[in-house]
């Protein structure tokens, strides 16, 4: 929107006029980490005229309260209406001003890619679950899907630009179109999109208690679409799951993830993991270890829960003390880290299609498995080609290996 009205971007601070933060609820320590630089920021206006916004979910929930909390914020804005944002950068000029709309799904907002290979197209807005440790239905609204031919369109223009993969994305795509069936199911537009012949299709997140089987065996039957689920567990304990109000137990996800194995053997399944909600007990968190070893993640994001506003985990008492909680962390990032290893040793020897992404600092090429795991390729290939590559080597967090063959090249590494 602010490119279309003449804005340039300013990655230099020094040199910016305008200042936006775009800011995360989910965790304290995001939201921290957003006022540590708006302090930057103020900083910065003590030298000259700098306009300071700002917005997302933390506009949407703090709303006009942070322009009394910080003197130095010229404006606020919500996780919606950034069609607006050119106007009210003006309007800030003059005045302090905080503009919130109810969350809604702005269709004609314009979309900026990022690298040219991998293009993300939102398919659902908002969530509806109200787990209770989760900011994101107050700040970002009721699950709302897209329609069905504007996401298909999107996919589309995509291809046309020269794009090879589309992250489909959602707070919870397996519900899409629960909210309409005129859209359809997730499997229907998963099938879909895997009809416009892009090569590859991701899709995040998904929930376990909205996984179906058919979505299972879409990815299984459309070659396009890649073997990796990013399926958030959160915990191993049915007491802790019942406490977050996630709508399944423990017995229910395994039975998801053994299925999901059994339709694609090569599925690699990635995972979220709070420790230290409220009344987590050492014998709750055995049970989500437990988990850990007979999932066998690809990777897993673990945090440490903290009470977020609004929420009903905000009046539960916070009873892990932080110590606690940062040792149930270390120990799943070193067991995690040790199954990650062994997994992907297990790849050693094999051939595995990459997508190209781009080069690091000293020029080598990396890319992704289509189970989403990173590879560093040895050999001469172009960003954006997929290519195989023989797996010589691996890391817990990445394989290594000679590309044997180039799509653009007629078999020639
Ligand atoms: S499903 Fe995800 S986004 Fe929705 S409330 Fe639960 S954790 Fe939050």
């Amino acid at each position: 929107m602010l490119v279309s009205a003449g804005y340039v971007l300013e990655e230099d601070l020094e040199r910016a006029d305008v200042v936006i933060f775009n800011g995360c609820m989910v965790r304290q320590k995001a939201e921290e980490k957003v006022f540590g630089r708006i302090g930057a920021v103020v900083e910065e206006k003590r030298k000259r005229q700098v306009v300071l916004g700002v917005g997302g979910c933390l506009g949407q929930i703090h709303g006009a309260a942070l322009l009394k909390r910080i003197a130095s914020i010229d404006f606020v804005f919500g996780s919606s209406g950034h069609q607006s944002l050119p106007s009210l950068i003006e309007r800030a000029r003059t005045e302090r001003v905080a503009e919130l709309s109810e969350p809604i799904f702005d269709t004609e907002l314009k979309v900026r890619r990022g690298n040219g290979v991998s293009g993300m197209v939102t398919i659902t807005e908002g969530c509806s679950n109200f787990c209770t440790y989760c900011i994101v239905p107050y700040a970002r609204g009721p699950m709302r899907s897209r329609p069905k031919d504007l996401i298909l369109s999107e996919v589309e223009q995509l291809l046309a630009d020269g794009f090879r993969e589309v992250l489909l994305l959602g707070q919870n795509v397996n519900s899409y179109g629960t909210d309409q069936a005129k859209h359809g199911s997730f499997a229907d537009l998963l099938k879909a999109v895997a009809q416009t012949g892009i090569p590859r299709i991701r899709f995040t997140t998904s929930h376990p208690k909205d996984l179906s089987e058919r979505i299972l065996q879409v990815m299984s039957d459309e070659p396009n679409v890649c073997h990796h689920l990013h399926l958030a567990c959160q915990s191993g304990s049915d007491d802790v799951l019942r406490a977050m109000n996630r709508g399944y137990d423990r017995d229910r996800y395994t039975t998801i993830a053994e299925l999901g194995r059994d339709i694609m053997p090569d599925l690699n399944i990635t995972t979220d993991i709070i420790v230290g909600f409220p009344g987590e007990s050492d014998a709750d968190f055995r049970k989500t270890m437990d988990l850990i070893e007979r999932v066998r993640f690809g990777s897993v994001f673990a945090a440490k829960y903290s009470p977020r506003p609004l929420t009903k985990g905000a009046d539960l008492t916070d009873d892990v003390p932080t110590c606690k909680k940062e040792d149930r962390l270390g120990l799943i990032l070193v067991r995690q880290r040790a199954i990650a290893q062994e997994e992907n040793q297990r790849l050693l020897g094999s051939n595995v299609e990459v997508l190209i992404e781009g080069k690091t600092r000293m020029g080598e090429l990396y890319g992704r498995s289509g189970d989403h795991r990173t590879v560093m390729c040895a050999g001469v290939a172009e960003i954006g080609e997929m290519v195989t590559v023989r797996v010589e080597g691996s890391s817990a967090s990445s394989l290594s290996g000679c590309i044997l063959h180039r799509e653009n090249s007629g078999g020639e590494p």
